[in-house]
């Protein structure tokens, strides 16, 4: 897609602005699929595939060379307006140690460590159940059990597949929400902490649905009940100290997805 048509794309009315800002990015389960500008470009993209994948990626690089120099010219057009020279590359000291730090902190922060040990434990106990799985086709498509167990099957496919979404992203959201708010503190701008609210509140979203997908694994795997609840006590802790840490995330307003 070039800029034109994306500029044309991004003129549609219907579009919630930001939408796609603090939304979990599960589009196959987005109930704003029409109002989003980046689904949009997607379905575009999609839409403009030759079914050659090697050349679509082609494309797709070139396309991206193209906006960057588009976005160069404008840079320098807008730091020539400012009066800021593009060529004095000095580093600013201040501003990378505070950003150093900003990182080491994240990393060492207990909310990090407990969402990291979540990933670990999730997936020490999704790779013992695998052969199960793969047993029980969770992982084939044409599966050629009897019509009885296929509603298990495909329930116990969905649930899986919240429990995987959610995994690595609740650790991710978590960090980004530690670093906003340190930035915030560190350079004294409001607009770290709402990004840190926002972003807090897509990962105690991806907490209570995992917590939700956890408890229905212990429906379809009875014996499990005990692994699957040290997994769920984590996974709650890790929620509480979450909200206490970020006391403002809960009532994040995300655009289209709470205000109306
Ligand atoms: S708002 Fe919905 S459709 Fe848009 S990127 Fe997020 S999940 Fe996908």
């Amino acid at each position: 897609m070039d800029n034109k048509n994306l500029k044309d794309l991004a003129q549609n009315p219907d579009f919630i602005p930001g939408i796609y800002n603090y939304c979990d990015r599960w589009c196959e389960k987005c109930p704003f699929t029409s109002k989003c500008l980046n689904y949009a470009m997607q379905k575009e993209r999609f839409s403009e595939s030759t079914g050659d994948m090697e050349k679509d990626n082609e494309v797709f690089w070139q396309e991206l060379v193209e906006t960057l120099d588009d976005t160069i010219r404008l840079l320098k057009d807008l730091m020539k307006e400012r009066g800021i020279d593009i060529d004095d590359i000095a580093v600013d000291e201040e501003y990378e140690k505070k950003e150093e730090d900003i990182r080491n902190f994240t990393k060492a922060h207990p909310l990090t460590k407990m969402a990291d040990d979540y990933i670990r434990m999730a997936e020490v106990w999704i790779k013992r159940m695998q052969p199960g799985f793969v047993n029980a086709g969770i992982y084939l498509e044409n599966t050629e059990e009897p019509l009885a167990d296929r509603d298990r099957t495909s329930g116990i496919r969905d649930t899986l597949d919240i429990i995987r979404w959610y995994q690595y992203q609740i650790s991710v959201k978590i960090q980004r929400g530690l670093q906003g708010k340190q930035r915030a503190e560190e350079f004294n701008e409001d607009t770290f902490m709402y990004d840190a609210n926002g972003s807090v509140k897509v990962a105690l979203l991806g907490i209570d649905r995992s917590l939700a997908a956890w408890k229905r694994m212990t429906v379809f795997y009875p014996n499990e009940e005990d692994p699957v609840i040290d997994i769920m006590i984590l996974l709650g802790r890790l929620r509480g100290k979450t909200e206490k840490e970020f006391p403002e995330a809960r009532k994040f307003v995300r655009p289209g997805f709470d205000d109306r």
